[in-house]
């Protein structure tokens, strides 16, 4: 993958993989390797490994694996280009400009930062015009009536898009061509008349950042009865709804220290709970959690107080919300305030009515998800057989995704009492449930296991590590076609020409030319503990795999003797047979 002499080859030998890993995942020692949870695939015990000096990464448990760029690639979503930068960047390696690899993701690129300045450009503007319009001050006000000073409305960016319908364009235009104008979801074009416009008019605007704090999307609410009340930007290439939590450029370091995250619905909740001096909150910007941004607070902490509105909606999101973080072993509290008089209060209004100290106060108390959901069963009718059934299907999906069976036992047993449900009842339902469960881990993309003898795999370990001699080695097996028909025949070939090359072997290099299921083989072996090779242990090695070889040949010409050949060819056989016996009792 990546070039000698390239920048990437330079990132990737001074990048420390476990340095890198360890910023996503916690790394533990263990003998010569690191271990932590696999990001990749919920998991209790730690099955992802990380090797310091081949410098890869490999589960046990789902089969993902490659080099530091790999694991970028993955946990951020994003190109190769942009994986090497990431590392450069995190190993304070300085990265030239403009040094794309390819001529379309220099073009992409481009018009990534074409848009993102766009975004910066539009922020200027929608601030000038709150501040500076007579538009504006109406939107001034709206903010100021929900208790945004000015100290807030700058502190995030607040702005003001105005009813015109063409400001921003006309701003945008002399700039950026039609076609990138519309790209960026900033505006948008009239289907019938084929006319542009702003997307956003007469709302306020509030500027969303991807996690490194650059502006990628707006979200605007109607100032009058504009319907939608939230309008979003759309879908474009910087920005995916599913991919950004608002607010987590500036969450994120309050989330690490404290080990939990406060998720809120919309912006204003984020706003108001981080103007109350709690900094670990993030809004979905949207009814529900996707699971891309479930990864992302992973990447954070595990633990969530959830605080959705309470209105219908909220109730749905808030569940839906929990079933995802649940499976995805999160530590799930539900924070449901209490209303403000008669109102049903989101956070905004509660911290605006019941102040800062209240809203902490619940904070800590908030239950765990379990005692949440029972008490919304309660609220449904118990009192009949039919009642209790309901109120246990309810319960059920939520239960069944708690990947701990202790703790989903200690669950039912507290359902049980609280809804007064026959415990033997509970437990059947549960354990139908946990088959379920089960079906669904086994219909999961086939795992490794496949039979690769031990003398494979030794062989396999020894190319791949023995600096002294290899390219003997890989001579030796070349010439006697001693891998040939092997399941491992692909990791042995890719292995020979690496080190026939004459160049350092780079394990990854090796693992990036193998189809998924023999890299997942190569990596495994890698990870095995094993001892220092030797040219001894080589030989031998060898011997075996020249056995197995007379005995395929053995085999192969005992099927054609059996086919009822000519007489000339049957005599040809004959010979070979004695020829092959000869040797396979010579080898013993
Ligand atoms: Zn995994």
């Amino acid at each position: 993958m990546a070039e000698a002499g390239s920048f990437a080859e330079k990132v990737k030998q001074q990048a420390d993989i476990v340095r890198v890993v360890g910023e996503y995942v916690p790394l533990k020692k263990a003998g010569q390797n690191f271990r932590g949870l696999c990001p990749f695939h919920a998991e209790k015990t730690p099955s992802f490994n990380v090797h310091p000096t081949k410098q890869i990464y490999h589960c046990f448990g789902c089969g993902q694996g490659g080099d530091v760029f790999k694991f970028v690639m993955e946990m951020e979503k994003c190109a190769f280009p942009e994986a090497i930068r990431i590392v450069a960047e995190k190993c304070g390696i300085a990265v030239p400009r403009q040094k794309e690899r390819s001529p379309e993701e220099r073009k992409e690129n481009q018009q990534r930062s074409v848009l993102v300045e766009m975004h910066r450009e539009a922020q200027t503007f929608f601030v000038k015009q709150l501040e500076g319009t007579l538009e504006g001050q109406a939107a001034r006000a709206y903010l100021e009536d929900r208790g945004l000073d000015k100290e807030a409305i700058s502190r995030f960016g607040i702005g003001y898009a105005p009813s015109g319908g063409d400001a921003l364009l006309r701003h945008l235009k002399s700039k950026y061509n039609e076609k990138l104008l519309v790209e960026s979801g900033l505006v948008s074009r009239d289907q019938s008349a084929g006319r542009l416009f702003d997307r956003f008019r007469r709302r306020i605007t509030f500027p969303i950042s991807n996690e490194s704090g650059k502006i990628v999307a707006f979200g605007a609410r109607a100032l009058g009865d504009d319907m939608p009340k939230y309008l979003n930007s759309p879908e474009t290439p910087i920005y995916s709804k599913s991919n950004v939590l608002y607010h987590m450029d500036r969450a994120k370091e309050g989330i690490r220290r404290q080990d939990f995250a406060i998720l809120v619905e919309g912006y204003m909740d984020a706003i108001a709970v981080a103007r109350a001096g709690i900094s670990n909150v993030v809004a979905s910007c949207g009814t529900s959690l996707a699971e891309p941004q479930i990864k992302l607070l992973g990447r954070f902490t595990r633990r969530v107080v959830v605080n959705y509105d309470p209105d219908t909606a909220g109730q749905t999101a808030t569940e839906r919300s929990l079933s995802l973080l649940l499976e995805q072993d999160f530590e799930v509290r539900v924070l449901a305030l209490p209303p403000v008089g008669d109102k049903k209060a989101d956070p905004d209004l509660f911290i605006r009515e019941r102040g800062k100290d209240e809203y902490l106060k619940l904070l800590k108390e908030a239950p765990p998800y379990v005692d949440y959901l029972i008490a919304r069963a309660r609220q449904m009718d118990l009192t009949t057989g039919e009642g209790k059934q309901r109120a246990l299907n309810f319960l059920l999906p939520y239960i069944q995704k708690i990947p701990n069976g202790i703790l989903r036992s200690e669950w039912a047993t507290r359902i049980a009492q609280q809804l007064r449900i026959e415990e033997p009842l509970l437990r059947s339902a549960l354990s139908k449930a946990a088959k379920e469960r089960r079906s669904e881990i086994q219909t999961r993309p086939e795992l490794i296991g496949r039979a690769a003898k031990p003398v494979e795999r030794r062989l396999i370990r020894m190319l791949a590590e023995a600096e002294g001699f290899r390219q003997e080695l890989a001579t030796h097996l070349q010439n006697a076609h001693l891998y040939h028909g092997l399941e491992t025949e692909k990791i042995f070939a890719a292995l020979v020409i690496a080190s026939l090359s004459g160049q350092p072997l780079q394990a990854p290099e090796v693992g990036a030319l193998l189809e998924e299921r023999d890299r997942r083989l190569f990596f495994e072996i890698l990870f095995e503990e094993a001892n220092e090779p030797t040219w001894e242990e080589a030989m031998s090695c060898i011997e075996a795999l020249q056995h197995r070889q007379a005995e395929r040949e053995l085999a192969d010409v005992q099927r054609s003797i059996e086919a009822n050949p000519s007489a000339p060819e049957l005599r040809g056989l004959l010979e070979k047979k004695q020829e092959l016996m000869r040797r396979l009792a010579a080898a013993r």
